[in-house]
């Protein structure tokens, strides 16, 4: 039997300035951290597992690795992200929230996680006797507990193998759906679209890729990139590479059709840039498996591409990189449809989130897209505004970029925006392992090993191979990468970038056996 134990919803205010910045965004309401009262009424806790429930916890500042780390030793475990300075936790009973610089913490009620979108409809009588909702649970909670806490609330799951794990599809009334919220192993509950109802195959975004970690469905993700002012905004773009799968004319079309398609509606201007290094640039990559951050692609199908949102919350120059599996079949047209899944993803690199309405380009099921649905369009001009008139579309680079040569960095005619006191200084860059310019290999992957040195700093070290992917080394000033090889000829390339972009680069070639 589940227990249900009464335990007082408490807060925890640790001191620190006051700051009306300080606010959680959730898709049903805004909590004001510096005020007191507005964390949810005390209440029944009602859980499956004994001993642990969720916390939604805001820090004075940041949360970085060290801190995760200090709660997990406690006994904590994170199960998502929250702007500003928060997170999702499962949180043992009566764990010390002392000396982590906690600024507020609180537990959602169960009518925080009732998207809004359901509660549009039951106020107006639209809502059917039975309706089909998606529900996410917290990710620490057991699939096979979820499925016994819908059927105690007397709804009917309807499996589908396409959902995300943390995803369940229910069928019920919505008052069934509400006591579900209740429970504090339930993140959010929203509509389900067609496709799911109709029990088709679908496939999920991954997530939206926030400060090293990914968000729930139930938070509001509402900033964009910063400095955009009344003129709107410009965003370099960079395609490091593209698939195998399609002809490089018609991948690069059907991306940039995907930028033009958001820039169609708000006041946004894509512009060619020539490194992915600079800020304000969305770095375009199709990678395989380990590409330089902390989420392997894995293979054809499930996980299709990956986006870090802008900066902030992210970090130059990772935000804003939109990310793609090459081993998936890329298609135009049909599935895996690139501008459908480039169309969602460029949503991510301008801030977007996941959308709860179906049908929406926004929403966390990829479907086939021709565009932007209302909800996207509205998502977007609420961050960047309208666009008036004229429309142009996201300038042509003059100089292909993809396949990346090797060769002089960057390509003649398109010199990176000089900073107030250029840097012109390239990096010195050096590969130790292999000792020769050629090597042989019978294994699917090869180390590279090397330094590089530059007199403002190095600030990233990328690979690429000519045989497909790319990814970044680890390290900058002694460096490695671990890089995957295709049966046959692989030329690699690494290359070593400054702040300024200024790069060089130094290449071997791996034969696979
Ligand atoms: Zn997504
Ligand atoms: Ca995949």
């Amino acid at each position: 039997m589940p227990s249900t134990k009464f335990i007082a919803l408490f807060l925890l205010f640790t001191g620190g300035a006051w700051n009306s910045e300080f606010t959680i965004r959730l898709k049903t309401r805004e909590i004001r951290t510096s005020e007191d009262g507005q964390a949810g009424s005390a209440g029944f806790l009602k859980r499956r597992t004994a001993g642990i429930s969720h916390y939604l916890l805001q820090f004075r500042e940041p949360p970085g690795e060290d801190l995760v780390e200090e709660l997990e030793r406690r006994g904590a475990r994170i199960t998502g992200r929250v702007p500003r300075s928060g997170l999702m936790a499962a949180v043992p009973d009566g764990m010390d929230f002392g000396r982590l610089g906690l600024r507020w913490a609180g537990r959602l009620a169960g009518e925080d996680k009732i998207s809004p979108l359901l509660h549009a409809a039951a106020d107006l009588r639209l809502a059917p006797a039975r309706e089909a909702f998606l529900v996410e649970f917290h990710p620490d909670v057991d699939m096979q507990d979820a499925r016994g806490l819908a059927a105690e609330e007397q709804l009917e799951v309807r499996e589908n193998p396409y959902l995300l794990g943390r995803h369940l599809l229910v069928e019920g009334a919505l008052q069934a759906a509400s006591r579900l919220a209740e429970w504090d192993e339930v993140a959010y509950l929203f509509p389900a679209s067609t496709e799911l109802r109709q029990g088709l195959p679908v496939t999920a975004c991954s997530g939206a890729m926030l400060n090293q970690g990914l968000a729930g469905q139930y938070v509001r993700i509402a900033e964009g990139w910063g400095g955009s002012g009344p003129d709107g905004l410009r965003l370099g773009y960079f395609i490091g590479n593209l698939p195998g799968s399609l002809p490089p004319d018609a991948a690069r079309r059907e991306i940039l059709r995907a930028l033009a398609e958001w820039g169609r509606y708000t006041r946004l201007e894509f512009v060619p840039v020539a490194s992915p290094q600079i800020p304000l640039t969305v770095a375009i990559l199709f990678a395989a498996g380990s590409h330089g951050d902390a989420y392997p692609f894995d293979g054809p199908g499930r996980i299709l591409a990956h986006t870090f949102y802008p900066a902030p919350p992210n970090p130059e120059p990772i935000a804003g990189d939109m990310h793609f599996d090459l081993e998936e079949s890329w298609r135009t047209g049909r599935a895996v449809d690139l501008f459908s899944v480039a169309l969602h993803e460029v949503g991510h690199a301008l801030g977007l989130g996941h959308s709860d309405r179906p049908g929406s380009v926004m929403y966390p099921y990829y479907r086939m897209n021709w565009g932007l649905a209302p909800d996207d369009i509205e998502g977007i001009q609420s961050l960047y505004g309208v666009r008036e008139s004229t429309w142009k579309p996201p300038a042509e680079p003059g100089v292909p970029n993809a396949p990346d040569p090797p060769g002089p960095f960057p390509p003649p005619g398109k010199p990176p925006a000089p900073p107030a006191q250029p840097d012109r200084t390239a990096p010195a860059l050096r590969i130790t392992v292999p000792a020769s310019t050629i090597a042989a290999t019978p294994a699917a992957a090869f180390v590279l090993k090397g330094t590089a040195w530059d007199n403002t700093g190095v600030v990233s070290v990328r690979w690429s191979n000519s045989a497909g992917g790319s990814g970044e080394a680890d390290g900058t000033a002694f460096w490695s990468a671990e890089v995957p090889v295709q049966p046959g000829t692989n030329a690699l390339t690494v290359r070593a970038f400054d702040a300024a972009g200024n790069s060089s680069w130094r290449s071997v070639t791996v034969v696979r056996k």
